[in-house]
């Protein structure tokens, strides 16, 4: 039995709109992920797209991030998108900052902005 890869889907507040319709356009190709999410965003992508099975975790500002890091360090997750929003101060910053460290330093392909996730679900087959 093949192991069916896992996205991690994440989006501040500003970006959640953008991450509801960005998962929407690329329904398709999602449907053959696992998806996990910090818990808004995960609602959101759920109300956008009722087809989608969603693993909602924690909030990011309560720990949810960090939940995600820990499943990337155990080769649980594939890939992570994670709309930033650079012009909100966070009080979770540094959460924010130790997931991109670990999606760097297991070298999982790591989307920061819907340019280049735009970019990674094109080179997706399905
Ligand atoms: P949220 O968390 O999806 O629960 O809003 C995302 C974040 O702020 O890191």
């Amino acid at each position: 039995m093949t192991r069916v890869p896992c996205i991690a889907l994440i989006a501040h507040d500003q970006m959640k709109d953008e991450m509801a319709s960005f998962a929407t356009r690329h329904v398709a190709k999602l449907l053959q992920w696992r998806i996990v999410a910090t818990g808004t965003t995960g609602g959101r992508i759920k109300d956008a797209c009722p087809e989608l099975d969603v693993t909602r975790l924690k909030s990011g500002p309560l720990g949810g991030d960090q939940q995600i890091g820990a499943l990337i360090s155990t080769g649980e997750v594939d890939m992570l998108i994670f709309f930033v929003d650079p012009l909100t101060p966070m009080p979770h910053d540094v959460d924010v900052k130790a997931l991109m460290r670990l999606a760097t330093v297991y070298d999982i392909p790591m989307a920061l902005n819907l340019a280049t996730a735009e970019i990674v679900m094109q080179t997706l087959t399905a």
